[in-house]
């Protein structure tokens, strides 16, 4: 029990996840969205290899390669102050996610990592950790949290991962009580001033958007939202919601593809093809 508790973090994630997919059904929201199965499964396959496969092997590997070359320094940041252990953890995650994902969008060659996070027509929740096992075996973030992990930062690591994966859940939710608040005098402020700093789903909305209120090159940032205000891809579409949802490059492909692309990937898209 002590066990699966010191693993709080994947518990709350999954528990809010799986919660926020059966409340978006029972109240009827995918009844008018077009979703095949094979959609549902690409999402449900994603999050298992990422949670049950990926990570624990990043986790393995970062320990057994940093054992062999930093030896003495294992735990060796475990009397850090936590806080400052928490911003050494969370910051630079945040920040190579930024750019992590923004170069997925500007080159082709890293497109195939994350186009499946684009592909369905829908947003909702089970679609936060849709992607690509490449998008997860290459990112940043994940090797670092590894890392520190390693040099005695196993509490930061923790709550790190609990706020960046309990946020990805949160804004990628299907409902749209939020662009109500944008009109409201105060509060509709105070939002768009957080969004400053800290993502909101109306912000992710757009990055997930194509045509009116659809920002697919900008809105990059993954937990805070300063890396797009600070680099020049900000953009606030103060709550609307965007015409639809997709991909602007190429058709669909297999789901093997989605999942495990470059296997497949050559053969079934032109990157040239504009199929919006
Ligand atoms: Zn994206
Ligand atoms: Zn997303």
């Amino acid at each position: 029990m002590n066990d699966l508790l010191s693993h709080w973090d994947a518990l709350l994630i999954a528990t809010t996840f799986f919660a926020l997919v059966l409340v978006e059904g029972l109240s009827g929201l995918f009844q008018n969205q077009k979703k095949h199965s094979r959609h549902w499964w690409i999402d449900f396959i994603s999050l298992a290899q990422v949670a049950l496969l990926i990570k624990p092997a990043i986790f393995l590997l970062a320990s057994l390669g940093l054992g062999l070359l930093l030896t003495d320094y294992q735990n060796a940041l475990t009397d850090m102050p936590f806080w400052l252990g928490f911003l050494l953890v969370f910051l630079p995650d945040d920040f190579t996610h930024y750019w992590y994902h923004r170069l997925a969008h500007e080159n082709d060659w890293m497109w195939p990592w994350h186009r499946t996070h684009h592909s369905t027509p829908t947003y909702q929740t089970s679609i936060a950790f849709r992607e690509n096992w490449a998008w997860f075996w290459f990112m940043p973030g994940i090797w670092w949290s590894a890392a520190m992990f390693y040099f005695g930062l196993v509490e930061q690591v923790v709550l790190s991962t609990a706020i960046i994966g309990l946020h990805n859940t949160l804004i990628h939710n299907g409902f749209t009580f939020d662009t109500k608040l944008y009109n409201r005098p105060i509060i509709g402020k105070l939002i768009k001033a957080f969004e400053h700093i800290i993502q909101t789903p109306s912000l992710h909305r757009g990055h997930h958007g194509l045509g009116r209120n659809g920002v697919p090159m900008g809105n990059y940032g993954q937990t805070l939202f300063i890396w797009d205000v600070i680099f020049g891809t900000a953009k606030f579409i103060g709550g609307k919601i965007p015409e639809k949802y997709g991909v602007i490059k190429g058709g669909e492909e297999p789901w093997y593809t989605q999942l495990w692309a470059p296997y497949g990937y050559r053969k079934t898209i032109n990157p040239q093809t504009i199929a919006e």
